[in-house]
């Protein structure tokens, strides 16, 4: 049998459908989408980053205030997976 994602929910063997939890995060996954985990200094909680069309940087908010934050993806691609916001 599958093992099933950590992500997924079950209910009662039915796959998830209806019932959406806030809209935010899909059942289907069109793909890892690549995000980064940050901390958000003004209000100390983990949130993360999206990167945008361009592909040129990772945006996101704090999930608190909403404050926005950006980092660049520089030439040689981003190593690192944590940032700090501001
Ligand atoms: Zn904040």
């Amino acid at each position: 049998m599958a093992v099933p994602n950590e992500d997924t929910l079950e209910l009662g063997g039915q796959s998830v459908g209806e019932g959406r939890l806030r809209g935010e995060q899909p059942a289907a996954k069109p793909r890892a989408r690549r995000f980064l985990s940050i901390l958000f200094r003004c209000c100390h909680v983990y949130g993360r980053l999206y990167r945008n069309a361009e592909q040129t940087a990772y945006t996101g908010r704090c999930p608190r205030c909403g404050a926005g934050v950006q980092a660049r993806i520089g030439p040689e691609g981003t190593s690192r997976r944590v940032f700090d916001a501001l």
